[in-house]
């Protein structure tokens, strides 16, 4: 069977999403609940007082569900003791144990904690080269996950866990990419596959999540996902993150673009921001964000657009002399929305008027706009936000673009610092993707298109990547900076700063 590159229908905005509740420990999810604010530990599983101090650093700001990395059996049992130190410190936030490739894990997990996520690209699949699949052998392959995932699901249903089905970018199956390519419709497609074993199973305490560290993969592949659900009417609640952002204001720049673009559109019911900084860094971040949508008034219409694989929009115009001027500090993107549809989406020029305008509610709701494909240009008052903006989107580069992930217990180097020399030393490098990842377990898959990678391995080691190829295999840390830009030279691809 060949490969199937879908145009993607998505319907929204319609309202804010109605969404079931589901009850993670003593939190909900969806429903009638506020938008709920997680974060993720950076420490080893197995050093349980540092991750118990850290979960308390978190939960101290405002994190209410705290995520710990389990990359294996040990780790996973290790979290009977994690919760065990916080009872006795009287904290009693929810778990959620973070599974990637380790069946076993998850179900020890399920046991302990009140939530576990699974990556539906890595939970059962086998990463197989296979790159056609006929009917049946995808039914079988889709039988092997159900069989696989039962024992998950009876030991939820038996403890009360929630599910994540947290699907990435970066590391879909080889079975979905065979047949969906590695798109935001394969994302949704994957998700609902486990959805649908799930609710077979008479399983549906379910939360979803599209993550890409491109915003515009992660805007498209949650509004196909929602759409898909609609169809069935299904309410399952929506985690919402930029994943990989990287740090400082554009690490900011593209989660408020990212997350705040779909709350605009009343998706998201719960939100992480990833920085690749100290975890208790992202909390005051995904507050903001909250605050800035925790009132959103419902959308009035509904639209459908549908977009092609490439993201393919109409040309943009030249000249802007017809263009109307939207200013987005005057008026609600509902209304311009409404206004714009009633004119048969002839896309304008954004402005900004008004300085202090909530950051926030100007990145997102003008995000928003450009994935409605109703923008053509951006005037905002701050030229570096808009340049910012405009980079996160993916609309016009200024720089290199870095994506670097937040780190977890399975990083075994100073990704914070190297993250910094990297960017110190490459950011000039217009147009060039540079990832700098915490791990090899998920770092290769995660960095998805970068051009470079610079991806942790054994202690205070690294790997080197051109594209999906190793060059440099856990060589030290210290020579490592000097290598990528060795590389980068011999690739005709370096420029001295002027
Ligand atoms: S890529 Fe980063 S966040 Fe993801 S598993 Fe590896 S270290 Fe953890």
């Amino acid at each position: 069977m060949n490969k199937i590159i879908p145009s993607w229908t998505i319907s929204n905005p319609i309202s804010r999403r109605t969404t079931k509740e589901v009850r993670v420990g003593n939190i909900g999810i969806g429903g009638n609940n506020p938008i709920r604010i997680q974060s993720m530990t950076n420490t080893d599983t197995m050093d349980t007082i540092a991750t118990v101090e850290q979960t308390l650093r978190l939960v101290d700001k405002g994190c209410e569900l705290v995520r710990i990395t389990a990359s294996n059996v040990q780790a996973a049992q290790n979290l009977y003791n994690i919760k065990n130190e916080l009872a006795k410190r009287n904290c009693y936030v929810p778990l959620i144990a973070d599974i990637h490739f380790n069946p076993k894990a998850a179900e020890i997990a399920a046991e302990i904690v009140e939530k576990v996520r699974i990556n539906p690209g890595n939970y059962t699949d086998r990463n197989i080269s296979k790159i056609e699949y006929s009917d049946s052998e995808y039914k079988q392959e889709l039988e092997k996950i159900s069989e696989r995932l039962f024992p998950l699901i009876e030991i939820c249903k038996k403890n009360n866990t929630a599910i994540r089905i947290g699907t990435n970018h970066g590391s879909l199956s080889q079975r979905i990419m065979a047949r969906y390519g590695n798109t935001p419709f394969a994302m949704a497609t994957s998700a609902m596959e486990f959805v649908e074993i799930c609710k077979n199973l008479d399983f549906e305490n379910l939360v979803l999540s599209m993550k890409s560290s491109n915003v515009k993969v992660m805007h498209y592949a949650t509004r196909i996902l929602c759409s898909m659900m609609q169809e069935k009417d299904l309410q399952f609640p929506i985690h919402l993150g930029v994943t990989e952002a990287g740090n400082e204001f554009e690490g900011r720049v593209k989660s408020m673009c990212g997350i705040g673009s779909l709350l605009a559109l009343g998706i998201g019911d719960t939100i992480r921001v990833s920085l690749t900084e100290i975890p208790e860094n992202e909390i005051p971040v995904a507050k903001d964000i909250v605050a800035a949508y925790s009132n959103i008034s419902p959308l009035q219409s509904e639209k459908t657009i549908t977009l092609n694989s490439e993201f393919e929009k109409r040309q943009k115009p030249t000249d802007f002399s017809n263009s109307e001027r939207i200013d987005i500090c005057k008026e609600s993107v509902e209304s311009i929305i409404e206004r714009l549809k009633a004119s048969s989406y002839p896309a304008g020029i954004i402005v900004q008027s008004d300085k202090d305008f909530n950051l926030e509610r100007l990145l997102g709701n003008t995000t928003a706009l450009i994935m409605e494909s109703m923008v053509d240009k951006v005037e905002l008052c701050d030229s570096l936000l808009q340049a910012e903006l405009l980079q996160a989107t993916g609309e016009e580069i200024y720089k290199a673009e870095f994506i670097a992930c937040p780190s977890c217990g399975r990083t075994k180097y100073d990704i914070q610092s190297a993250l910094a020399k990297v960017k110190e030393k490459c950011k000039h490098l217009k147009g060039l993707k540079i990832a700098v990842m915490g791990c090899i377990v998920n770092g290769p898959g995660e960095m998805a298109d970068a051009d470079y990678g610079y991806i942790g391995g054994l202690e205070n080691k690294v790997h080197l990547y051109r594209g999906k190829q190793l060059v440099h295999s856990n060589i030290p840390e210290d020579v490592a900076l000097n290598l990528l830009i060795d590389m980068i030279k011999e690739d005709g691809k370096w420029q001295d700063v002027i």
